[in-house]
């Protein structure tokens, strides 16, 4: 049950107290509907308005309500005011937010079901592959793609970067996420020198 307590203390001021109480509530109603419409609140809704001393006075706000949730694809009933003054009423959730227990929003594309072309990831690798390649002492890279990036590194392809990069490179299209790689740089075996003994000739 969600339950709904509207304010009064911002809107005292005015001379005529159950003017200003419906005026309140009025604005409080359209409020309330466009909350429960953004949160997609179900169930049972209690709503305790600011006392209103005539029917009339409750009806315009059960009117109002009423108009607000024309605008709902959620099933509503007003039910109507206790005898506390509070207002009942339900709400039928959309199937909106039973989907979204089940599903979450795509993680890649963020929700918008777009992603970065193959092409400008292929550029991002190119420019992080660059810039580790000036450090002389790496000798090579083993990069990961998505499989949709085979098109563009073609065996062929990948020859040329490495010709045009001069280090070895190796590419598998086992990377499971379609707007990222993986790059491991390799570093240049250094062999440990030896301590060299002078032969019998240097010796002489
Ligand atoms: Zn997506």
């Amino acid at each position: 049950m969600t339950v709904i307590d509207v304010n009064s203390a911002s809107n005292i001021s005015g001379n005529d107290v159950s003017e200003t109480s419906l005026n309140t509530n009025l604005e409080a109603a359209s409020e309330i509907a466009r909350q429960l419409r953004l949160r997609n609140i179900g169930g049972i809704v209690v709503i305790d308005f600011i006392d209103m001393k005539s029917d009339e006075d409750r009806q315009k706000v059960i009117g109002s309500l009423t108009s607000e949730f024309k605008r709902d694809k959620a099933r509503t009933m007003i039910m109507g005011f206790t005898r506390l003054g509070l207002l009942e009423m339900t709400r039928k959730r959309s199937t909106a937010a039973i989907g979204s227990k089940l599903y979450s929003s795509c993680p890649i594309c963020k929700g918008t079901g777009r992603i970065e072309s193959p092409r400008a990831v292929y550029q991002r690798l190119l420019k992080d592959l660059t810039r580790g390649f000036q450090d002389e002492t790496i000798s090579g890279a083993a990069v990961q793609v998505y499989q949709n990036m085979s098109g563009i590194l073609t065996p062929d392809n990948q020859k040329n970067l490495g010709r045009t990069l001069k280090r070895e490179i190796s590419v598998g299209f086992t990377w499971p996420i379609p707007t990222s790689y993986e790059v491991k740089f390799v570093k240049q075996q250094e062999k440990p020198k030896k301590p060299r003994r002078k032969t019998k000739k240097e010796s002489k």
